[in-house]
């Protein structure tokens, strides 16, 4: 419910607990006791405290507006050592006899300067790359300079994929294929052959083990990718009759991405490991196991074994792996081979933050009603005053089915010329009064009738963001994602309305009704009032995986802004990279458009408006100016 007296024993550490970020920040995000958000950005001199809201004042400065997609060097660096160091650890602990190897997968973040710190920071730990194309081992190529690191191919490599990967070898590179087809072996031992470089062969296996979550069907039978057990069988044989077994060194599968129980996990390594036993039993060499993605964020920081969260750590997901490992190999005297990870999601996700202002609310508040009703109201009018005034406790339902009743006798009353505007103006009125009145009166419901549900995200204000949820949060849009949203700024002030939001598209999808709370997912978001003259800024937060290039040019908003930011060990602020986003020109040359031909158009249609004597020649400057300054300008919400 929308209450807008405030309480006075409001603090940050309430809205610390209201948005639970501590539950889904893994300790990166926190809300300082003057109420901003801040980054608690690891640096050399340990955690540094820099508040959101003091980063966005200087995006400003430098010309950044809002919406602007802020990445976090610091966190990037965090993520790779702790993938790193937990692996690390698991082995120590355990004894284990083999080595960690990470390959981040290109294709969760592809974007220069990812990729480049990736590769600059992960040098010290050999953290490689994975690529799924040909453009992507293109990037690998250029970027990784180091041959301890690992670069896995996978996807559908064609001739040329192919005879790219086997001259990287020749420079010494340990770049796999990862078969995914039968066919593709064909390919692999005849471009080997022609240009006489020997291949580092992997197979990615078809497990029969299930995982929950989104991605569920990345496994199983049915699963797109891999080899069965059948094709598993014709690669060894090939192989073999081609003098090539020994190339024959790594076990690969992927459950999915975003895998919820760490049971699945173990599972999944269990049936891994059968077959890496029985392959050693066939006498290819392996070495490498790898065991795709999959390590899932908590987003909605319930720690749980739904599909937005994870019931384990990494520290947990590297020992599970490394022991369930060693476990299986030891009981048949197999050596253990280098683990290797592809880790996305894990990896980027919490480096970036989407940051954007409020443009307008909308509220569903009545206007004040009068003392009395009017003497010449239509009865059904009447009816709904009288229901208004009776609402209670112990008849919600009842008077909720009443007022709808009479809402839309009211309406068809209009409709058919029975009542006029300014009576069917009251009769809306009563209606919203009454839904508040209901709905304000529900908490105390020990049970929540069914069709009341609703009603908090019937009344919700509307807060329009400046942003497009198509460009900068498709997964919202298109496999409904819950990622954690809240003020930046405001914290110590209770807020005190509830609100969905929506973004610039006009587009009915075009927005976000679905937010993580401790107590469960809600379809409204506490926000403050918006103050007039003053700015109010959001943060959607862990949006480094995946959504910067799946996003769309729906509406033909363009890139966002992007600002890459480095906290120092002294707390300055260091601005690494900025990059301004589309202009409205660029998007428009993506859709087939010259920019020159579309104001040489323009122009035209002014020079005949001077002719024909509608506009002066001055007005024709003027708007030609505007036109032009407009093709240059950011598409989202401008100052
Ligand atoms: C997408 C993908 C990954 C990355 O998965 P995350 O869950 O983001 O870690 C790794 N390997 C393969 C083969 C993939 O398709």
């Amino acid at each position: 419910m929308n209450n807008p007296t405030q309480l006075n024993n409001w603090s940050a550490r309430k809205s610390a607990d209201l948005y639970g970020i501590d539950e889904w920040s893994s300790g990166y995000f926190g809300v300082s006791p003057q109420g901003d958000v801040v980054v608690r950005a690891p640096t050399s001199a340990g955690e540094v405290n820099v508040s959101l809201i003091d980063i966005v004042d200087g995006l400003q400065q430098r010309g950044l507006q809002m919406p602007v997609l802020l990445r976090l060097e610091n966190i990037v660096d965090a993520r790779i050592s702790i993938l790193n160091d937990s692996f690390a650890q698991a082995i120590e602990a355990s004894g284990y006899r083999g080595q960690y190897r990470g390959a981040f997968p290109i294709k969760v973040n592809q974007q220069n300067h990812v990729i480049a710190e990736i590769a600059r920071f992960g040098k010290r730990y050999n953290h490689g790359l994975e690529a799924g194309s040909k453009a992507e081992l293109m990037i690998a190529l250029a970027t990784i300079n180091n041959r301890e690191s690992v670069i896995i191919c996978n996807g559908y490599k064609d001739t040329e994929f192919i005879s790219l990967g086997l001259q990287a070898r020749k420079l010494g590179f340990k770049c796999f294929f990862v078969l995914e087809t039968l066919t593709e072996l064909q390919s692999v031992i005849e471009r080997s052959r022609t240009l006489g470089i020997e291949p580092l062969i992997g197979v990615r296996l078809k497990l029969s083990t299930k995982v929950e979550g989104h991605w569920s069907e990345d496994s199983g039978d049915r699963s797109l990718f891999g080899l069965n057990t059948n094709e598993l069988v014709t690669v060894i044989d090939t192989l073999r009759a081609a003098n090539l077994l020994h190339c024959f060194q790594l076990l690969h599968f992927h459950l999915g991405s975003q895998i919820p129980n760490i049971r699945s996990i173990r599972d999944g390594v269990l049936e891994a490991c059968r077959y890496y036993i029985e392959l050693v039993g066939e006498g290819a060499p392996l070495g490498y196991l790898d065991l795709g993605g999959g390590l899932a964020i908590d987003y909605d920081g319930t720690c749980s074994t739904n599909g937005q969260s994870r019931n384990y750590s990494v520290q947990e997901y590297c020992t599970d792996v490394v022991e369930s490992i060693q476990e299986s190999l030891d009981a048949q005297g197999i050596p253990h081979p280098t683990i290797v990870t592809e880790s996305g999601r894990a990896t980027v996700a919490h480096t970036a933050v989407l940051l954007f202002n409020i443009l307008d609310v909308t509220h569903f508040e009545p206007k004040a009603l009068p003392d009395e009703l009017p003497a010449d109201c239509h009865e059904m009018i009447a009816n709904l005053w009288r229901t208004l005034n009776v609402i209670s406790i112990s008849n919600l339902q009842a008077s909720y089915n009443d007022i709808i009743y009479y809402r839309d006798k009211i309406r068809d009353l209009f409709n058919a010329g029975g009542i006029n505007l300014r009576h069917r103006v009251l009769g809306e009125n009563i209606y919203w009064a009454g839904l508040q009145k209901i709905a304000a009166l529900l908490p105390q419901l020990k049970r929540i009738p069914s069709e009341l549900e609703s009603l908090p995200q019937l009344l919700a204000d509307i807060y329009y963001g400046n942003f497009s949820v198509f460009q900068s949060l498709p997964d919202s849009w298109a496999i409904g994602q819950v990622f954690p949203v809240m003020p930046i700024h405001r914290l110590n002030e209770e807020p005190t309305r509830q609100a969905i939001i929506a973004d610039l598209t006009c587009d009915c999808d075009g927005k976000l009704q679905k937010f993580a709370s401790p107590e469960g997912e809600s379809t409204t978001l506490a926000l403050h009032s918006i103050r007039k003259d003053e700015e109010y800024y959001l943060g959607v937060f862990l949006v480094g995986a995946y959504q910067e290039t799946l996003g769309d040019l729906h509406n033909l908003f363009g890139d966002t802004n992007v600002a890459s930011v480095r906290v120092n060990a002294d707390g300055s602020i260091e601005f690494v990279h900025e990059l301004h986003g589309d202009s409205i020109a660029d998007v428009l040359t993506y859709v087939e458009y010259d920019p020159d031909d579309l104001y040489e158009q323009f122009r035209q249609t002014a020079e005949q408006a001077v002719r024909d004597g509608f506009i002066t020649l001055v007005d024709r400057q003027k708007m030609l100016a505007a036109y032009s300054e407009g093709l240059r300008g950011y598409t989202y919400f401008e100052k």
